[in-house]
């Protein structure tokens, strides 16, 4: 086991890692370092379709230049701490990161393909009085390769039975839009066909409502999925649950939605968690039909467990339906997601505030 002090010297002495780098800014990096800058091709090679460790390993590069990455860049290894199989096959790892802080990684087996949930900073300063991720608060952001390196990880995992990431949701620890530049550069990095090649359409971004980045991200004009963490369907409800509704008011982040869908013409999706005795009540059904009235949308329920750090209780299944029938009745396009992992510490966060509690109070 490291000590304290070791680790703390490690972090020091960390080199930023190569999986943050974009295609254009390692063909930059080359020029100024002097080589030719279709090496940058071939570097991407080794480390998104060879996944190799280690810069030793890239056998087409001189040795100049192999010593010349090494003593710039590292390559993010994630040291697997604990992972947890669903009997459904969901997989949930916990990983270590190089300065002794930990994060989730969820793989999520469907009959479309393999879905991973990243995460994108080490906790979380939103303070969602339903999330474990937010114990603790927030300790720091990921760089965009140590969200990059997740997904190699996995994929490396998966390589062994010779199958593919082929979606990716970004809804594990942290909020993405507080981590917007990095969030951004690793959008692009594992869109890239010559990294990871995972098609816009099957990436998923989520946020619980910082409004100025909505309009940012509307602006990119990425043709990948994005979801609200929407919870409520009135600001005060909302306040109770993510105090964010106190910063940016439902009204505002309502006009915010339309901005998005009106500027990239794509249909975005409200994610609702149903709490027992909150916000699960056929008039919270039918005011929400009315808050998304018009709006190219679709609405996620989200049945939620027991949460044991919270009071929160789940809503009965019946009322779970009736909820779903009220919002189809007004016309509103709704589905109750699937339940995965139920048997494995699976909402988000749980399984680092059980494991690595010096971390998460
Ligand atoms: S739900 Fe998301 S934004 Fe809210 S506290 Fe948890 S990780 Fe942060």
């Amino acid at each position: 086991m490291e000590t304290t002090t070791n680790k703390k010297q490690q972090q020091e002495t960390q080199k930023p890692s190569i999986y943050s780098l974009e295609l254009h800014e390692l063909r930059e990096w080359l020029a100024e370092a002097g080589e030719k800058t279709f090496r940058a091709e071939q570097i991407y090679d080794w480390l998104y379709k060879q996944r190799v460790t280690s810069f030793e390993d890239m056998s087409n590069l001189s040795k100049d230049l192999r010593r010349k990455l090494e003593e710039s860049y590292s390559i993010t290894t994630l040291n697997t701490l604990i992972q947890q199989t669903s009997s459904d096959g969901t997989i949930k790892f916990l990983f270590e990161l190089h300065d002794g802080f930990s994060i989730e990684t969820v793989l999520m087996r469907h009959e479309y393909g393999n879905s991973i949930c990243v995460t994108t900073q080490v906790g979380c300063r939103i303070g969602c009085t339903f999330c474990a991720s937010t114990l603790g608060g927030l300790k720091r952001n990921l760089q965009a390769g140590e969200i990059v390196a997740q997904v190699v990880k996995v994929q490396k995992a998966l390589d062994e039975t010779d199958e593919r990431v082929s979606s990716v949701v970004i809804m594990g620890i942290g909020e993405p839009f507080d981590n917007y530049d990095e969030m951004l550069s690793f959008l692009k990095i594992i869109n890239d066909d010559k990294a990871l090649n995972i098609g816009a359409r099957h990436i998923t971004v989520s946020t619980s409502g910082i409004v100025p980045k909505i309009y940012k991200f509307a602006d990119e004009q990425m043709q990948i999925n994005f979801a609200i963490s929407l919870h409520a369907p009135n600001n005060e409800i909302r306040s109770s649950l993510m105090p964010i509704n106190r910063a940016y008011k439902l009204p505002d982040l309502m006009e915010a939605v339309k901005y998005y869908i009106e500027k990239t013409g794509r249909r975005i999706s409200f994610e609702y968690g149903l709490f027992g005795g909150v916000n699960d009540q056929v008039e919270h059904a039918e005011e929400l039909a009315r808050l998304i009235k018009g709006l190219k949308c679709h609405v996620n329920l989200i049945p939620v467990n027991y949460v044991p750090e919270r009071n929160y209780v789940r809503t009965p299944r019946e009322q779970i339906f009736e909820f779903e029938k009220t919002l189809k009745n007004a016309g509103v396009n709704v589905t109750i997601r699937r339940e995965q992992g139920h048997d494995i510490d699976a909402a988000c966060g749980q399984l680092r505030a059980k494991e690595r509690k010096e971390e998460t109070r």
